[in-house]
């Protein structure tokens, strides 16, 4: 088997795994999408660290679980469907079980489609035999009306294998057991092994360091095992008829009729906009209250430390400064970010983990292949909805450097959470009020202007694949996992702790810099005018010509370390000029704005904006290092905000010739 260019960045990273435990190094291998990771948790619980592969920037993670005294180490490898890699995970992957970073490896496969990952697992044969292999998902094959002959397949493999249903822990402690024992005949091969007759001294490598010579490297204990992709493909499906026996049951067909719904042309994208409108539906209803709640309380307590700070005799500049600019601005954002994303981020990951998203994208993939770019884009737009950041580190998954850099430009065109508090605000004061079918409206209102981001990404990546980043799209293929039954319990953690409160914490931590700025900028003074007003001032004339004013236009240049502080820019930047001291509610958030001079206009105008502008700093960042180049850092920067300016000044001529 003749393996592309194997890195040598493992030595570098062993060292950093083997000071974590005492035991034996276990990797984790498997296509993705087999319950790797539910292995890896399950195994490691809460012992487990995340690392970035050097010169890779690949995330992977390793952890410990302790067996018969010792603290075994599992490196959890990135998902790969095969050892000939097409993407950098996949890279990493065979990098690691090439160059020998383990005592075992254990191949997770999906009972219900065992030939397909059998190909990984022969392939992993042809290096090394110190292996088990790990049948997942055993409990979802039942269903199916799937059985595997273990004892047959352990037969036929030559290595340990155990049926496993991690969700549950069925079959986990068997996996440690069959680990320890591929480790001891690893152990007794070792001493009894012959020199290898192609390098002649790699005794006691996991795998010889000829990969194409391992047929007679003795060390490897596979002499014979072929290893030509057509002949692993035969022997995957020979073994797979000797050890799979199937069942008719109605599964299936359950199955398949889903997926006709929620795929077929004439009902996929329907089933998808329903979908996205009942979503955001559930979370305007859901945040309305508790977002209206949380501000006035803050601005109760704001009062009361205001009544505090004045009895301990702090001068009135410091509390005004610490009030008004410091902890207006973190309430504002704690009160509007937290109760919608609370309900938005567990919805959406329990369409995750339903395995709604790829099905989802797949309704997606025909438009994009059309744009000329690559489907998987709706994959890495998808994530934009999240966090733009985490959406343009997700175009690694696209190969072709063309089809990953129309991806990247186009990823802020999607709201990430940072910008549904503007459009949820906005559109609750201007258009449609609060109530339950306020809330319908809101929820419609809301998909439109998603949709329009949506086709603003397919307008522009047909305009730069047929202009700048002219080239044809290549077709992929893309897996649609099985529809599972979502694990609520980690679905809210999941959501809760890694997205919920990550992104409400690094918006807080941002947002009191920022206010501290923002506040000093509306009390400065240059020439008896506050410094903001007199920014304001200067881009007011540019800014009425898109329906915008000087002080929105300042507000979003002043948000690009984070989008969710645009409000309070805007709040702190008017009230400096003293309309109005006290907003407890959104309502006066309205009279606020009105008293500035916004009409509907400006209200839509500025949501159109919020949706496509310059992307926040913390991705122009990201861009910078996955693309490495700073033009395509300032393309992307420029893009959408031209669209974005366009689009507003389109409206504001129309508005004005209109009324
Ligand atoms: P990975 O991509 O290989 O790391 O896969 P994950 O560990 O993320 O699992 C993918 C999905 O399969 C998740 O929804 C898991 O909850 C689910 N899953 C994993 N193992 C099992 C299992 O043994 N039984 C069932 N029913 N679901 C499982």
């Amino acid at each position: 088997m003749d393996l592309s260019s194997p890195t040598n960045n493992v030595s570098s990273v062993l060292p950093d795994i083997k000071r974590r435990g005492d035991g034996l190094i276990v990797a984790l291998a498997g296509n993705p999408n087999v319950g790797k990771s539910t292995v890896f948790n399950a195994l490691t619980g809460m012992r487990q660290h995340t690392g970035n592969w050097p010169g890779k920037t690949v995330d992977w993670a390793f952890g410990t679980y302790s067996y018969n005294g010792h603290e075994n180490i599992l490196v959890d490898t990135p998902g790969a469907y095969s050892l000939f890699p097409t993407s950098a995970e996949e890279e990493v992957t065979r990098d690691f079980i090439t160059e020998g970073g383990s005592d075992v490896i254990v191949i997770v496969c999906d009972a219900s489609c065992l030939e397909r990952n059998l190909n990984l697992v022969l392939q992993i044969l042809s290096f090394t035999s110190d292996a088990v292999v790990c049948v997942n998902l055993i409990d979802e094959a039942a269903k199916k009306g799937i059985h595997v002959d273990i004892a047959e397949l352990e037969r036929l493999l030559g290595i340990p294998a155990v049926a496993t249903s991690a969700r549950s822990g069925a079959g986990l402690s068997e996996l440690m057991e069959k680990i320890e024992r591929a480790a001891a005949s690893k152990s007794r091969d070792k001493e009894s092994a012959g020199p290898c007759t192609r390098c002649a001294g790699c005794r006691g490598n996991a795998a010889c360091k000829y990969g194409a010579g391992a047929e007679t490297c003795t060390d490897t204990g596979l002499s014979g095992r072929k290893t030509s992709t057509s002949v692993i493909f035969r022997e995957a499906e020979d073994i797979c008829s000797k050890v799979v026996r199937h069942d008719d049951t109605a599964y299936d067909g359950i199955q398949l009729k889903l997926d006709r719904l929620l795929t077929q042309r004439s009902t996929g994208i329907p089933v998808m906009l329903v979908l996205l409108a009942v979503v955001f539906y559930i979370t305007m209803v859901g945040a309305n209250l508790p977002s209206e709640f949380l501000w006035s309380f803050f601005s109760r307590l704001g009062n009361v430390l205001d009544a505090l700070l004045y009895a301990a005799g702090y001068p009135e500049i410091l509390h005004s400064l610490l009030l008004s600019g410091v902890y207006r601005t973190v309430t504002w954002v704690v009160s509007f970010m937290l109760p919608p994303m609370a309900i938005f981020f567990p919805l959406f990951t329990l369409l995750e983990d339903l395995g709604y998203l790829p099905r989802a994208a797949f309704n997606l993939d025909n438009v994009f292949l059309k744009c000329g770019a690559c489907g998987k884009q709706s994959l890495t737009m998808c994530m934009g909805f999240g966090c733009n950041a985490a959406g343009v580190v997700g175009c690694r998954i696209i190969e072709s450097p063309r089809e990953r850099l129309v991806a990247v430009i186009t990823n802020s065109f999607v709201p990430c959470n940072g910008r549904f508090p503007t459009l949820v605000a906005l559109i609750t004061v201007f258009f449609a009020g609060t109530g339950a079918f306020s809330s319908a409206l809101s929820a419609v209102m809301l998909t439109g202007f998603i949709l329009l981001g949506v086709f603003a990404t397919f307008f522009v990546s047909k305009l730069l694949s047929s202009t700048v980043l002219k080239g044809f799209a290549s077709s992929t293929a893309m897996e649609m996992p099985p529809f599972r039954r979502p694990q609520v319990g980690r679905v809210i953690v999941r959501s809760v702790f890694d997205r919920t409160l990550f992104v409400l914490g690094r918006a807080a931590v941002t947002a009191a810099p920022a206010g501290l700025i923002i506040w000093l900028m509306a009390n400065l003074s240059v020439g008896g005018e506050s410094l903001l007003s007199f920014c304001a001032g200067i881009l007011d004339p540019f800014a009425r010509v898109f329906g915008l004013d000087g002080i929105i236009l300042t507000a979003f240049i002043l948000s690009l370390p984070a989008n969710e502080i645009l409000i309070p820019v805007m709040i702190m930047a008017y009230t400096s000029s003293g309309t109005l001291i006290e907003y407890e509610s959104l309502s006066e958030l309205y009279e606020l704005f009105i008293a500035n001079g916004w009409t509907a206009l400006t209200a839509l105008n500025v949501m159109f904006f919020s949706i496509m502008h310059w992307p926040c700093a913390t991705t122009l960042l990201t861009i910078k290092k996955e693309t490495g180049s700073f033009k395509w850092t300032l393309v992307s920067f420029i893009v959408p905000a031209i669209c974005g300016l366009t689009l507003c000044f389109i409206t504001a001529s129309v508005y004005r010739a209109v009324f």
